[in-house]
């Protein structure tokens, strides 16, 4: 599979073309937060814009895809006046240099002598002083120079950077429009694709990853850890220590999702709502034994370590893991 196109991701046009009609009545502001779920096609859509803002020949909201900038767009390298911040390690906040860095950028001449594009993505990931140097910039870009920041997480986008950007909020697509586009992109049955997007929150490029292998195992290691603890193969210091390296943040995200086919079945809803299929078993045996009360209970412990976690207020992983399987256990006493 090759690089996602614009084009080729339908979820995502009716946003562009607000952002077209923005920029031919000459009124595109200079910094856009661009604000949806990962997987949604963010980076796609920046990266597409910015080239359509390049291109020496747009017509009909398209970037030509021929001309010489066009060309430097689509080389290895990228467009000179293209600049791409992100966090140099995956998971790391982009450092305060970096930002100085995009600064030199910003107020040098374009090369090609027409816009110079930013896309700086987490833009949630950035420390107090990294976002400080990046308000500078915000307030006073240089001339024809577009900024396009990228987030998952609005909450935690500085308000002071948040109040200079123009949001653009893009929102997955439904499963009628997402099931088939994953199933052909992957050239694989529309209940697998299905079975992928439930797992990804609907993301569409999200759910392609899970073709790869790398998140289907680490779903396996989650459920296959809750189904042992349940059925006392695995102590829960067993199951905490396997979870350790795992992505905290997704395991819970797949846990909450988890919980709300739990309370389906448990207020008695038929097997079609289960939308969890890979766990199904395991959560037919629970909602027998687990009471409405634990379950909410629950239910709003998981979310709140969610909150926790993504306000980074409690690091202790450990024993964040331990006493969420140890809610899990409970679940199975009623
Ligand atoms: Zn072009």
């Amino acid at each position: 599979m090759g690089e996602l196109h614009i084009s080729s991701c339908p979820w995502l046009g009716e946003r562009w073309n607000y952002l077209i009609r923005l920029y031919n009545q000459a009124r595109l502001p200079h910094a856009l937060l661009i604000n949806g779920p990962e997987g949604v096609g963010k980076a796609v859509f920046a990266r597409a814009f910015s080239t359509y803002l390049l291109c020496q020949q747009r017509a009909d909201g398209r970037a030509c895809g021929y001309c010489k900038n066009c060309q430097l767009s689509q080389s290895d390298g990228g467009h000179p006046d293209l600049y791409v911040l992100e966090p140099e390690e995956r998971g790391k906040p982009v450092r305060v240099d970096q930002v100085r860095e995009l600064t030199n950028f910003v107020y040098s001449t374009a090369q090609q002598g027409g816009y110079r594009l930013v896309i700086i993505g987490p833009a949630h990931d950035m420390n107090v002083a990294a976002s400080n140097a990046l308000l500078k910039t915000l307030e006073e870009p240089g001339q024809e120079t577009i900024l396009l920041l990228l987030t998952h997480r609005l909450g935690q986008v500085m308000p002071t950077i948040r109040s200079r950007c123009q949001r653009v909020d893009i929102a997955s697509p439904s499963l009628e429009v997402s099931v088939p586009w994953v199933a052909q992109k992957l050239q694989i049955e529309e209940e697998k694709s299905r079975q992928y997007l439930v797992s990804a929150n609907s993301a569409p490029l999200a759910a392609l990853a899970f073709e790869d292998g790398e998140l289907g195992v680490l779903r396996q290691q989650l459920i296959s850890g809750l189904a042992d603890l349940l059925k006392r193969r695995r102590t829960l210091v067993e199951v905490s220590s396997a979870w350790q390296k795992l992505d905290l943040e997704r395991m819970l995200g797949w846990l909450h999702g988890l919980l709300g086919d739990l309370a389906r079945l448990q207020i008695g809803q038929g097997d079609q709502y289960l939308r969890h299929r890979d766990a199904e078993n395991m959560l037919k045996a629970l909602a027998r034994r687990v009471s409405t009360e634990s379950l909410f209970a629950y239910i709003d412990q998981v979310a709140e370590t969610r909150r926790a976690l993504l306000a980074r207020t409690n690091p202790n992983k450990q024993l964040l893991i331990e006493s969420l399987l140890l809610g899990w256990l409970g679940l199975a006493r009623g």
